[in-house]
């Protein structure tokens, strides 16, 4: 008879692998760090069949992969104050209006104007209006990164009395804007993209404050700031957000207590956790220049899946061929969330993780759709010259 201790052994060393994998996806996540230092738990539909038929496990994984995706999602939207990469819209009431986010990568949060709307100007234009006597070292080469921290009260001085209490109970206490990271597009070439880090809280009419940091950007291309993952294969920022983050949550256990900290010390204690973030972006950006570039590149190679494009590509079914409608690029959909883009001469332009959320999402949205047959067969073609003149 089989000793029960080993049948919950197997449970546990599957529980161990799927926390695991629930940390990985939050470390990834472009608003992760909202979740770091915290107790929340991920609720997942999971559904196992009772025999193992056909290809069972390929597909549990792959409904497995959607479901933690989008229950990460979730608790993300719950976890938060606000929408994650938007700006609070004070005209439209809303975090998901036209308005909540920058046009371009190179684009950091202005303040509001007198009507609510949400402006945003190039990082070198808004450290000329605040008066930032570094603000020509960002057009040195290599460019420096530079964080300014502005306090709320600057970013809401030009509002109309109307906009300015909101039942919401939604403030804005002050923000690092930061740049230039500097960022691969689709073709690989580095490009600079600036950062908003806002700290904001909000408190519904008879609930507790809650704070919350929120990370506002485009990424290079134009592209929402979600598939910057895909792109950095690491965050540069992750450590310093984690930290800010953590300061926050201290920040809101105190308010728990029998005699709250007054509002003052409160406010004095959010300057010190911007201008404590501001430094560590700094720093970080200064560690890693120090590091060799060389180094670097090997190791964002070593983390693409380019290798694996020539067998993704031989091995792809018809259904795995797409067509990015603003790049016109294929798109080959390998195993383990592989992706690679190659342009219409046949040559990889990159490869890229991309969750079948994401794929989804992209198909949703109009900007990938199923590749017809004579893309493929012309595609094809070229791909075979591509790779006989790569043996030659
Ligand atoms: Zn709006």
């Amino acid at each position: 008879m089989r000793e029960p201790e080993s049948r919950d052994d197997a449970l546990s060393a599957a529980l161990r692998l799927l926390a695991k994998e629930v940390r990985r996806r939050v470390l990834r996540h472009s608003q992760g760090h909202l979740l770091s230092g915290g107790n929340e738990t991920l609720k997942l539909d999971l559904r196992l069949p009772t025999a193992a038929r056909g290809k069972w496990l390929e597909q549990t994984v792959g409904e497995a992969s959607v479901a933690l995706d989008e229950a990460l999602r979730q608790l993300l939207l719950h976890r938060t104050v606000f929408q994650p990469g938007s700006v609070y819209c004070l005209r439209c009431r809303s975090a998901r209006c036209e308005h909540t986010q920058p046009a371009q990568s190179t684009e950091v949060f202005a303040g509001y104007s007198p009507s609510g709307v949400p402006l945003f100007l190039e990082h070198g234009q808004w450290l000329l209006e605040q008066k930032d006597p570094r603000v020509d070292q960002l057009y040195h080469k290599p460019p420096r990164l530079l964080a300014r921290v502005t306090l709320g009260n600057d970013l809401t001085g030009r509002l109309l009395p109307a906009f300015r209490d909101l039942d919401s109970g939604y403030h804005i206490h002050g923000q690092v804007a930061a740049g230039w990271f500097r960022f691969p597009d689709a073709n690989r070439i580095d490009q600079p993209l600036a950062l908003t880090f806002q700290v904001v809280s909000s408190q519904p009419a008879k609930g507790p404050k809650r704070f919350g940091l929120n990370l506002i950007g485009r990424v290079p291309g134009d592209e929402p700031l979600e598939t910057l993952f895909d792109r950095a294969g690491e965050l540069p920022w992750a450590a310093a957000a984690e930290w800010a983050q953590g300061v926050l949550r201290q920040v809101e256990r105190s308010l728990t207590r029998k005699q709250p900290p007054a509002d003052e010390s409160i406010d004095k204690r959010l300057e010190g956790l911007l201008n404590g973030l501001a430094r560590r972006l700094e720093r970080e950006r200064r560690a890693r220049e120090r590091r060799t570039t060389h180094g670097h590149q090997r190791h964002r190679e070593k983390d693409r899946p380019t290798w694996k494009a020539q067998a993704d590509l031989a091995a792809a079914r018809e259904e795995e061929l797409l067509f990015d409608t603003r790049r016109e690029t294929l798109v080959v959909l390998g195993e383990r969330g592989r992706a690679h883009v190659f342009n219409q001469a046949g040559k990889l332009v990159t490869s890229i993780r991309c969750s079948p959320l994401s794929v989804e999402r992209r198909r949703k949205n109009g900007i990938w759709r199923q590749a017809t047959s004579a893309e493929i067969e012309a595609f094809k073609q070229h791909a075979s010259v591509e790779t006989r003149a790569h043996r030659d």
